[in-house]
């Protein structure tokens, strides 16, 4: 393979397993909520890495405590040790994030992706109790690691890999039974001791789902849930790999239901600049692991810690939130001029924050609307158990303009489409 010549989609894909059927370039730069390709073409980022680059690409500020950090020989790899920058990040982390929000929690370290974070709660969760078995949603996503995938509602996701679910019961998750009480239904199960039903050790799930198609539970809805929790003393899970650090609107997207989950998984944008990362927060009195019962070599590296921290300094005053939720409004406005104005669409919104989605109800159109968005210049995802969800992603850092210009894209993209 000559490298240099390795310049088209084509090129790239003959030498490589297929991986982005989706956007079919090479992509060079990024700054902010824009990317280019190697021929110089521009694109805006509604996707953002699914939920990694919350704070858009090359973060300037970070990008500088890197590139510092590096000339002035800072350790990279620390498995196992404290370094300056993750000390610096722990204090900042607890001071910016915990300590203003009330919440009392241990950070601790799982491994470098989203799907460590979930298996790491899973096994506390299972270590603390002494029981074995876990409650997961229909349409939930949690990684795809083999615990991961086994509280992952999605048969398609879990197809081939032999996934044992015997310990996991899966319940309707809030939006996706509207007119049903998915609360009785619960209820039912835990007290339904009668016919063996073991009590669980947690319940795990997504205040939206993103892979699932941005189905958002209601906060009555997580209440109740944690109301559960208490009752059964079964520990409660938010994996807020996605929906967490602001994506929602709130640092924590749990905030405005009010509720204190046991377990916190968060990842994705935890590392601020994109690198891999994972944090798991756990009560305090959950913190029962002796030295070696969870490790992992990649736990603690330094540049996402820098960056992380950095990350942290957005959220020192409450502007950042407001400009995530006036953006929020901004694009829930279009999304319910979109539906209105284009009823083939038989479209629905859904999600919140800058977390949001159109959900269309004709075979493939949501695909097909998202392939023309990308020849236009927006790089925007489908998700959802049949790609029936337009997935809306900004980075939170985009502006009105930024804002303004992928959606009149997507608008583009629609007419054509429907046309
Ligand atoms: N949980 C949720 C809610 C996710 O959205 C994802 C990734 N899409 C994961 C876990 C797994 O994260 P990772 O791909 O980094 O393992």
């Amino acid at each position: 393979i000559n490298n240099d010549k390795m310049k088209t989609f084509e090129e790239v894909e003959s030498a490589v397993r297929s991986y982005s059927r989706s956007w079919p370039t090479v992509f060079e730069r990024a700054k902010g909520y824009k990317l280019w390709d190697v021929d110089g073409k521009e694109y805006i980022d509604f996707f953002a890495g699914a939920g990694a680059l919350n704070y858009g690409h090359n973060n300037t500020a970070m990008q500088e405590k890197m590139i510092e950090y590096i000339k002035e020989d800072g350790i990279l790899h620390s498995l196992d040790m404290g370094t300056t920058p993750r000390k610096a990040f722990l204090e900042k982390f607890r001071d910016t994030i915990l300590t203003p929000r009330n919440l009392d929690y241990k950070i601790m370290f799982p491994g470098p992706t989203g799907t460590n974070t979930v298996e790491s709660a899973l096994k506390i969760a299972r270590k603390v109790t002494g029981r074995d078995t876990v409650i997961n949603f229909t349409n939930a996503f949690h990684g795809m690691t083999i615990g991961s995938l086994s509280v992952t509602g999605n048969s398609f996701k879990r197809h081939g890999a032999g996934i044992p679910l015997h310990h996991t019961s899966t319940m309707p998750f809030d939006e996706y039974v509207e007119d049903q009480d998915s609360i009785a239904y619960i209820e039912k199960f835990l007290e339904d001791n009668g016919s063996g039903v073991a009590l669980p050790a947690a319940i795990i799930l997504e205040t939206v789902q993103g892979e699932g198609g941005i189905n958002a539970a209601r906060m009555d809805w997580l209440k109740k849930i944690e109301s559960i929790c208490r009752r059964w003393d079964i520990l409660l899970i938010i994996d807020d790999v996605q929906a967490g650090c602001g994506r929602t609107g709130t640092f924590f997207s749990f905030e405005p239901a009010g509720i204190k989950p046991d377990v916190v998984c968060l990842s994705k944008s935890i590392g601020g600049a994109g690198l891999p990362m994972a944090i798991t927060l756990i009560k305090p009195e959950y913190d029962q692991w002796g030295p070696g019962e969870h490790n992992g070599t990649f736990r603690g590296n330094n540049l996402a810690f820098l960056a992380a921290t950095e990350a942290l300094s957005f959220w020192e005053t409450d502007e950042f939130e407001k400009e995530i939720n006036k953006n929020a409004s901004l694009l829930r406005n279009t999304i319910d001029m979109i539906i209105k104005k284009y009823p083939e669409l038989k479209g629905e919104a859904r999600g919140r924050g800058l977390m949001q989605g159109i959900g269309v109800h004709v075979e493939d159109l949501a695909n097909e609307i998202c392939a023309e968005a990308f020849k236009r210049g927006l790089i925007v995802e489908t998700s959802g158990a049949k790609d029936e969800v337009v997935k809306f992603l900004p980075p939170l850092i985009i502006d009105e303009e930024g804002l303004n210009k992928g959606l009149g894209i997507l608008v583009d993209s629609i007419e054509h489409v429907l046309s």
